[in-house]
């Protein structure tokens, strides 16, 4: 364990423009540096780098972080390694802090599990050698030599002991226990046995190419047809993607991922000339999945059989893709005819055929309104509606992009209502109106991070008082609280020393922006809290990741990202709007006396009162 303090210490000293000019080309652009992201493919560059931040963020895909996890993403090193690496570049050793027993055997145990899978992976790849009637199967798959060599293709025998001729024999506790956690072994009462028997072995691995886990698929009858590798601190299922480490560099020759159904699919498809396709794992589509695939590429294309499976599978991927959908980003559903998958569609069909039906297949957009309007009637009232009342949800799940202002547009023509009313259905703001009202039109709004703290629809947004003129003045208390949040995002300091009548104010200030947005302040102040006091934006922003207000914190820092705020400027803004939360606190206070004594209400004391408040005020 790395003290926190030496990681603040470490990444003040290192400079992330050059950790990253080493891999990327960057240009200085105003106060930061920008270039085309690492993480996705892109022809202008969104990838911005902040040297007074210490921080990347991609305003395209979406990726950020420090230094250290910039080295973890692109270059594939561990947390520790990245920070050994840095350190060792400005010359710093790295200090270790005494480690709790349970970690230790918790990190002992992902090594342990790790350790057993790639033996075991070569001893299935040596079965199959051995195994005529395994090879007999490939070969009717159509499967040639090199491709079960390159997917590193197994056969576990029929066999009930068979791992014993790798790690001796299962009687023996300590290695058999690493056995049965990495799921190559079952363990029922007394009785210890293989997982996989008589099957072709699929090794499943990590981005770095290690494998993690196995499929394993019945040679002809027989039940389950597919049998994974249980859950284990190595493989999780739905963060993994089969055949992506294989799959990198023809994702990026093609320029687009194909995702089916099996791992059966993505080897046929390699096979036949398609060696960009990934499957998911015997589990429906996550947005993590679709995240690793953005950063991949930045057009996926679903591809699922014809049947009723095939189409629940493409709905939960649609609703999978929605919260991560950008403009630059391409999401299509190849539906192929009832009878075929992938593999015996490229067969019988050709190459061709196959590219051509990608390159139609139908668009995020088309199966949206697909979707929203299944099962009910567009020629009655009440099958409009209940379409507009399905379309809502799937509406709320996307971050306000121009493809959603486009699909409400087309959705609410269908329906037969204005857009303004569909969005006022949904409780989001009105692009349109917004345009209205300024007489011209803008980009939409980003009112990402209002969704992600209010409830959609409760109010109007925080900060949009340049764009509408009968908008809140700008002294209002929302922007007061929205001031304070960006200035502790920034300066988690300024946070650790509030005494309880300042949280008050902030805090009320937020509050009547909504409750969420107060949660969200009272978090941030916690937060802020909770740092040691050198911390600097970066590992600020990395501990903010790791709370489940993640999504939030994003959103409201990628607006502050281009732009400038010095310590002294903080400190002073800081300072300021206390005060005048302080002010706006005292003029309420004063309202609320005034009230009651023009109502005839006034209580003992109550004109004193208000000029010690005026005295106060001035
Ligand atoms: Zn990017």
């Amino acid at each position: 364990m790395i003290p926190q303090s030496f990681i603040a210490d470490l990444l003040n000293r290192v400079d992330i423009v050059e950790v990253v000019g080493r891999h990327v080309t960057l240009k200085k652009a105003g106060a930061n540096y920008q270039g085309l992201c690492p993480f996705h493919n892109e022809k202008s560059p969104s990838f911005s780098v902040s040297p007074t931040k210490q921080f990347y963020h991609c305003f395209g895909c979406g990726a950020h972080g420090s230094a250290i996890s910039f080295l973890m993403e692109h270059s594939g090193l561990t947390y520790v390694d990245a920070i050994e690496e840095l350190a060792r570049s400005v010359g710093l050793t790295v200090p270790r802090e005494e480690r709790r027993p349970q970690d230790i055997a918790k990190q002992k145990q992902a090594l342990a599990l790790s350790e057993v899978m790639g033996p075991a992976a070569d001893w299935y790849k040596q079965q199959l050698k051995g195994a005529p009637k395994a090879i007999d199967y490939l070969k009717r798959r159509g499967l040639s030599g090199e491709i079960a060599k390159r997917f590193g293709l197994g056969y576990a025998p029929d066999d009930w002991q068979g791992l014993e001729a790798v790690f001796g024999t299962y009687s023996e506790d300590s290695i058999t226990h690493v056995l049965v956690e990495a799921g190559l072994i079952i363990q029922s009462d007394a009785k210890r046995y293989d997982r996989f028997r008589d099957r072709i072995m699929f090794p499943i691995r990590n981005p770095k190419g290690q494998v993690i886990a196995f499929g394993g698929r019945i040679l002809d009858a027989g039940e389950p047809k597919y049998l994974n590798s249980p859950e284990t601190p190595l493989f999780s299922k739905g963060n993994t993607l089969y055949g992506l480490f294989e799959a990198r560099q023809a994702i990026r020759d093609k320029g687009y991922v194909i995702v089916c159904e099996g791992y059966m699919d993505v080897v046929a498809l390699a096979q036949l000339g398609f060696a960009n396709g990934v499957a998911t794992l015997g589990t429906a589509c996550t947005p993590n999945h679709v995240r690793s695939l953005m950063r991949q590429s930045d057009r996926i294309v679903f591809s699922f059989d014809g049947d009723a499976a095939g189409q629940r599978a493409a709905k939960r991927a649609l609703e999978a893709s929605l919260p991560m959908m950008a403009d630059d980003k391409e999401v299509k559903f190849l539906f192929l005819p009832e009878e075929h998958d992938p593999d015996s569609f490229v067969r019988e069909k050709g190459a061709e055929a196959f590219e051509q039906a990608v390159a139609q297949a139908m668009p995020l957009s088309s199966f949206f309104i697909r979707v929203a309007s299944e099962g009910h009637d567009w020629n009655t009232p009440e099958g409009r509606a209940q379409t507009q009342h399905a379309t809502k949800p799937l509406i709320l799940a996307m971050p306000a992009i121009a493809l959603r202002a486009q699909l409400i547009r087309e959705l609410a023509q269908k329906i037969g209502i204005t857009p303004i009313e569909l969005e006022s259905f949904c409780g989001i703001k009105s692009v349109v109106q917004n345009q209205a009202a300024q007489g011209k039109v803008t980009t939409s709004p980003n009112d990402g991070y209002m969704a992600a703290v209010t409830q959609p629809g409760a109010k109007k947004p925080w900060n949009k008082k340049p764009t509408i003129p009968q908008g809140p003045p700008p002294t209002a208390p929302t922007d007061l609280a929205e001031q304070i949040l960006r200035i502790l995002l920034q300066y988690p300091q300024l946070g650790r020393s509030l005494d309880p009548e300042q949280k008050r104010l902030i805090l009320a200030s937020a509050k009547k922006r909504s409750e969420k947005a107060m949660e969200l302040m009272d978090d941030l102040i916690l937060q802020c809290e909770a740092m040691p006091a050198n911390v600097g934006f970066a590992v600020f922003q990395e501990q903010l990741d790791k709370t489940p207000r993640a999504k939030a914190y994003a959103i409201l820092r990628e607006r502050i990202m281009s732009t400038e705020l010095t310590e002294e400027g903080a400190v002073e803004d800081f300072h300021g709007t206390l005060k005048k939360l302080e002010q706006l606190d005292l003029k309420d206070q004063m309202t609320e006396i005034a009230t009651r004594i023009a109502n005839g209400q006034a209580q003992d004391g109550d004109k004193e009162l208000y000029r010690q408040l005026m005295a106060k005020l001035k």
